[in-house]
């Protein structure tokens, strides 16, 4: 018989609410909740929170093709350290997750992971923008979610042509977009704004993303294609899309934790680790980014983890590529930064993602027998410092180093398997 498993003694909080009740786990499933339960192997969850796993919509794997950087399962055991129990693969691999056969390459990686990892499609064939990648042949697979993430689809009409080809999928597919005008970004290493002058350092305007919202607006509309917008990070994006929500359109979009906590202020030091893509911006757009997360107009937090080897965020700032780390501290900076409930929080980082990448069957769901055991208790009180180096990834850009955050993720349970206990991964 293989072991039964119970997360003893914490809180339960999901969608639904939230309750003291002992949580046990056995072939995958949650079979029992209730006070007072037993198992083979217990996991203290004592003054924790017992909640749905945490779900990631934008997280590069770097594999296939950049494995010197990391890897499905090094990444995936980041996610799982950060509480998370499935992740959306970016595309922007090497070759780009753009067709049946690279789809088949990740999920095969994907078994042995330490979470659930989920590829996401490109939308147009090798993200160059130029025509539309097989979405329907990737649908098939079960791709959800389809984005050219790395560059924003610059060509209206393609845009328009693959919102109106992703409507008439017999799936329920969305359509996520970076959204940055490229010839508006061209050349700019950090936010145009007042650091960029002081550094003399090319900058990109925060109109270069606000132009790429308003039009994928103005196309869902148009189309009736559900669209989600990643990274927003200046205060006029958080404005169209709290408009177009209201207005009832079928819009989602995320923040990420290193807009909700930096500004470009961090670019003086010339680190490249600050450099990233969209860039860090001013005091008043990481205020209405926090603002757009804690009224919902930002329904989603995601951590746009993008791990660089050393020697590549080794170059000067303008040379060095965008990205930084993000899965083990998401969590803590969202707790950090946003004066909300937990339940908030775990809205926007568990079930509201889920819902976005069509997981909702196995993520992110109520904490009930006979559901997939995707779990994650975490300790809301704890505060700890992040250490140079403390990190599963293969890479080392992390940019809260000596920050100290509030809230830790203690266990981790994907698909029934413990797969961090006490804060430490078991493979
Ligand atoms: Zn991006």
């Amino acid at each position: 018989m293989p072991e039964s498993l119970v997360l003893k003694g914490g809180r339960v909080v999901e969608q639904a609410g939230e309750r003291v009740a002992d949580v046990v786990v056995s072939e995958g499933r949650i079979v029992a909740v209730g006070p007072d339960l037993s198992a083979d192997r217990v996991l203290d969850a004592g003054g924790c929170v017992v909640a749905p796993g945490l779900v990631d919509l934008h997280a590069h794997l770097r594999q296939p093709g950049q494995e010197e950087a990391e890897t499905i399962e090094t990444g995936s055991r980041c996610a799982a350290l950060g509480g998370f129990t499935a992740v959306v693969a970016m595309p922007n691999t090497t070759p780009a997750i753009d067709s049946a056969a690279v789809v088949r390459e990740v999920q095969e990686l994907a078994r042995a992971a330490l979470c659930a990892v989920h590829p996401a499609g490109a939308i147009t064939v090798g993200r160059a923008g130029e025509r539309l990648a097989p979405l329907a042949e990737m649908a098939e697979l079960g791709v959800r979610l389809f984005t050219d993430d790395g560059t924003g689809v610059q060509d209206d009409l393609l845009m328009r042509r693959a919102m109106e080809y992703a409507v008439g999928l017999p799936h329920d597919v969305v359509l996520a977009q970076h959204c940055e005008n490229a010839e508006l970004a061209a050349g700019g290493h950090m936010h145009e704004g007042e650091w960029s002058s002081r550094l003399g350092m090319a900058g990109q305007p925060s109109e270069a993303e606000e132009a790429m919202v308003a039009r994928d607006i103005a196309l869902a509309r148009l189309t009736g294609c559900r669209v989600h917008m990643q990274h927003m990070s200046t205060a006029g994006s958080v404005a169209l899309v709290a408009a177009a929500r209201a207005s009832g359109l079928a819009i989602s979009a995320e923040a990420t934790p290193h807009h909700l906590l930096l500004t470009h202020a961090a670019c003086a030091s010339f680190d490249p680790v600050f450099k990233v893509n969209p860039p860090l911006r001013t005091e008043e757009d990481v205020a209405a980014v926090r603002r757009g997360v804690a009224d919902g107009a930002l329904d989603v937090i995601a951590t746009d983890h993008a791990p660089h080897t050393p020697d590549a965020k080794d170059e000067p700032f303008d040379q060095a590529p965008p990205g930084m780390l993000g899965l083990e501290f998401a969590l803590g900076v969202a707790l950090s930064v946003l004066d909300l409930p937990l339940g908030e929080v775990l809205a926007r980082m568990s079930w509201r993602p889920a819902a976005v990448a069509g997981l909702a069957g196995t993520q992110g769901g109520p904490v009930e027998p006979g559901r997939p055991a995707n779990l994650c208790v975490i300790d809301p009180e704890a505060s700890w410092t992040v250490e140079a180096g403390a990190t599963a990834s293969r890479s080392r850009n992390i940019p809260y180093v000596g920050r100290t955050l509030k809230g830790r993720v203690r266990h981790t349970v994907s698909a029934g398997e413990p797969v961090v206990v006490d804060g430490v991964a078991q493979r």
